[in-house]
């Protein structure tokens, strides 16, 4: 069965692959008895809708949402956007998948940081590719310059 927190996006997808947990204030944490999810997660979701419908297939997500622990565990930057539940690495199948996808993300959601990470052997296992892309902008007060609209990267 699968459980759609958003458009296009199964509960699988972007939980945290070690606890399963989504962000602490994702129904919202007021202790008011009225659940809601910050507007900023709605941002992220529909930045993602923007391509995905034009795409027209389903995509792998292998890290969606991550708490501290396992983002440490995993490698991430301490200040990842992962850690905040706004963003998500999106799998292909081969490099030539991998820019497809890419141009798509380009033309329906520019605004989106990206880090394109093509396939790559590390410590002799091949690493599929994938695209890194999150809504990072959309966290005040910023901790670093790159958190600016349209960033890119390789990795
Ligand atoms: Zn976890
Ligand atoms: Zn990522």
């Amino acid at each position: 069965m699968s459980n759609y927190i958003a458009r296009f996006i199964t509960h699988k997808d972007y939980k945290c692959n070690h606890c399963h947990k989504l962000p602490p204030d994702f129904y919202g944490d007021d202790g008011d008895g009225k659940s809601r999810t910050p507007v900023i997660y709605q941002e992220f979701f529909e930045a993602y809708e923007k391509f995905r419908v034009p795409w027209g297939r389903p995509i792998n997500w292998t890290s969606g949402y991550r708490c501290l622990y396992w983002n440490d565990q995993v490698g991430g930057s301490p200040i990842s956007i992962h850690v905040f539940g706004l963003a998500g690495d999106l799998e292909c199948k081969s490099n030539e998948e991998l820019e497809g996808l890419y141009k798509c993300i380009l033309t329906f959601s520019p605004e989106l940081r990206l880090g394109k990470y093509r396939e790559r052997i590390i410590d002799g296992k091949k690493r599929k590719p994938f695209i890194h892309h999150d809504v990072g902008y959309e966290i005040i007060p910023r901790l670093t310059k790159k958190w600016r609209r349209g960033a890119r990267w390789t990795g």
